[in-house]
């Protein structure tokens, strides 16, 4: 289902005022603001937002991880002791684990131990989107799989849908792991699930997203229905795989592994 801003606001609006699913639980949750969806009159806007991410021009671990910490620092993302608990919008994969139907014995040892930055897909047709049962995640018109932590009930059924592991579930409470806390961005509460919102809140601001901005051109970001726009020139310059394109989710992040010169 997509909507726009105005839609949500019509939706959120009805369940500030207690009508709709867990009305109880969405009043104690709507503690967290949710300026991420507030409507924004400037900013940068798209029929469609995709990325490209050139990983030919990550060469050191330090090539990810300020984009990884670029993100979680901004979005408040915790980081727990314990693994099992985990909450990550964005981070690094074996190539293996990334792209598991292209492994064969044959590839090239700088592809298969090539890290793999990974985030939500953003799908065009995102199973998360179809199993919620309170539209807690939603498509935009602007094809971003959005979530809203008020109307979160914890189910888990989007990360059981989701084929790519990027959502996370806030088992206990997250606000004294965060190392640094951002006051411009919400805080979550024990049983939400969270992932990369494409930066939404910056896109309403006129800015783009962290990760791409902090990537210095490795990461491209625009309007995948523009013919004219940077991404969609990239990619018809440079051979780019999406994640298991077999589930026909249609995934909007593009990646560009390797195997010819760079083309910008
Ligand atoms: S990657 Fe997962 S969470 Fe993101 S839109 Fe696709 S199915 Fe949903
Ligand atoms: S687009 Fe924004 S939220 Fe998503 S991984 Fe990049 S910095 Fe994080």
């Amino acid at each position: 289902m997509s909507m726009d801003r105005r839609e949500f606001l019509k939706l959120a609006g009805l369940t500030c005022i207690g009508i709709g699913v867990g009305g109880a639980q969405l009043l104690v949750r709507s503690r967290i603001a949710s300026s991420e969806y507030a409507p924004a009159a400037e900013g940068l806007q798209a029929n469609r937002w995709a990325m490209v991410i050139d990983l030919r021009k990550f060469r050191t671990e330090e090539d990810y991880d300020k984009l990884i910490k670029a993100c979680h620092y901004i979005h408040n993302v915790p980081s727990f002791p314990d693994k099992y608990h985990e909450v990550k919008w964005l981070w690094k994969e074996d190539f293996e684990h990334s792209f598991p139907e292209q492994k064969n014995r044959y590839l090239p040892e700088g592809i298969e131990k090539k890290p793999v930055l990974l985030l939500c897909n953003h799908c065009s047709n995102a199973p998360c989107v179809r199993v919620c049962p309170t539209k807690a995640t939603f498509k935009l018109s602007n094809g971003i799989t959005a979530q809203d932590y008020h109307r979160c009930i914890g189910c888990r059924f989007c990360m059981a849908a989701c084929p790519y592991g990027a959502r996370s579930f806030n088992w206990v409470d997250p606000r004294p792991y965060i190392k640094e806390v951002n006051p411009e961005f919400p805080t979550r509460t024990p049983g939400v699930v969270e992932k990369c919102n494409f930066c939404v809140e910056r896109l309403s601001e006129g800015l783009r997203p962290a990760c791409v901005e902090a990537s210095e051109g490795k990461i491209l970001f625009g309007d995948l229905r523009d013919e004219g726009s940077e991404v969609r020139r990239y990619l018809a310059e440079n051979f780019s795989m999406r994640r298991k394109p077999e589930l026909g989710t249609e995934p909007a992040v593009f990646y560009i592994i390797g195997g010819g010169e760079e083309h910008v």
